[in-house]
């Protein structure tokens, strides 16, 4: 398939490999192992003289067109393909790293990330600098030394704060470090941080490229040589394999991920501005609204505010659960990009293991509601809203 096609022809085209069969959905091939006409084929593919698959955890067709669809759509080189979004951020990071290698990192990071970094990281005499991302002259100050990572998520999940892609890539390339972004809320759809100088994006598949709550995946994506000589010698190894069967249905979601993202971005940048005004509300974060305050770099760097938004309701904990407890067609999960408009309260699930006065440092108040913004008809989103909010 022609990289240079559209977007959303790669999203139905990207990677496919018909069997002989001639199938036109792609193939489950839902195999651990690979056989062999001769010994000789064997030990060639082992030698990797020839091309070819061996054993599941190092390699399957299914994976691979999800591999090779989503590595055109990010315009990458290669993709690596993870059981979980985790698993590509845990084995990006194991990958590269060694004893006495410094990262530098936002401080508002994914939970799971955080405790990476803050707790497994140091263990292995790694050390970790996190800064507040939005701003550049931390980011000088913590780059002014060497670092091997740096790794940042913008939009920052759960407040939606943005980080200026190049400008900090251009700081850390000077401090000798790659640079890796979670490009989860943003999604490939509507941000490209290869092309504003990141050397690796990283995604939960779980989120919008599934797209539909139905299963957990990852993918880490580089460039050829990255893949080659760092990320597959650990990840061949280690096991963090993307099941066959979950590669199957990301390539079912990618299918449809700019048609459901466009609509959740609308939805949600409608939903900000009834929120907004509602008197019920005390704050709405969001980048695609003017108050936003990096709305202008956010609009530079992304195609739409996404399908992501956040918003304060007052009055601390027990309104936030009042308020959640009052949604009906809005359900109440810490998962999101999923179909199903999903609501959370951030810190007390996703950001509960955080001191509580970090928490409130980096904006995750007590009354602070993250919505991820599904499918379903707008006037009906807004009337659940009101009325709970009521
Ligand atoms: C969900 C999420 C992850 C972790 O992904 P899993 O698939 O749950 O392992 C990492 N980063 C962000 C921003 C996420 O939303």
């Amino acid at each position: 398939m022609d990289g240079a096609r559209g977007l959303s022809t790669l999203l139905v085209h990207g990677g496919s490999r018909r069997t002989p069969f001639g199938e036109t959905s792609e193939a489950i091939f839902l195999t651990s192992g690979f056989v062999y006409e001769r010994a000789e084929v064997a030990e060639a593919r082992f030698a990797e003289r020839e091309e070819g698959f061996t054993y599941s955890r190092l390699g399957n067709p299914t994976s691979q067109m999800f591999e090779e669809r989503m590595a055109l759509l990010e315009g990458a080189e290669a993709a690596c393909a993870t059981a979980s979004g985790m698993a590509a951020i845990f084995g990006t990071l194991m990958a590269h790293l060694q004893v006495g290698d410094r990262v530098v990192a936002s401080r508002l990071l994914f939970g799971s990330t955080r405790i990476v970094l803050d707790q497994f990281l140091p263990r292995f005499g790694i050390a970790v600098e996190l800064v507040d991302g939005t701003d550049l002259a931390a980011w000088e100050r913590a780059l002014a030394r060497p670092a091997r990572i740096v790794l940042f998520e913008t939009p920052g999940n759960p407040t939606l704060e943005i980080i200026d892609i190049a400008a900090v890539a251009e700081l850390a390339h000077a401090a000798g470090a790659i640079v890796v972004v979670d490009n989860v809320v943003a999604t490939p759809v509507l941000q490209k941080p290869l092309a504003l100088g990141a050397d690796i994006v990283v995604y939960s598949a779980t989120k919008h490229i599934d797209g539909q709550g139905r299963c957990l995946g990852g993918v880490i994506l580089s460039s050829e040589k990255v893949k080659r000589d760092i990320l597959v010698p650990w990840l061949r190894h280690t096991g963090p394999s993307l099941s066959p069967f979950n590669a199957w249905l990301l390539l079912k979601g990618l299918e449809t991920l700019a048609l459901r993202v466009e609509a959740e971005s609308r939805s949600a940048l409608a939903l900000a501005r009834f929120l907004a005004s509602h008197p019920g509300v005390a704050e709405v974060l969001y980048p695609g609204l003017e108050s936003h305050p990096a709305h202008a770099l956010a609009m530079r760097q992304m195609r739409a505010g996404g399908p992501i938004l956040a918003f304060r309701v007052g009055g601390g904990r027990r309104r936030a659960f009042e308020v959640l407890d009052r949604l009906r067609i809005v359900r109440i999960s810490n998962n999101l990009g999923d179909v199903r408009s999903l609501a959370t309260h951030p810190a007390s699930t996703t950001h509960s293991k955080m001191a509580p006065a970090e928490r409130e440092a980096l904006g995750i108040s007590e009354d602070l509601l993250r919505l991820s913004v599904g499918l379903e008809d707008l006037d009906d989103l807004v009337a659940d809203l009101d009325q709970a909010l009521r």
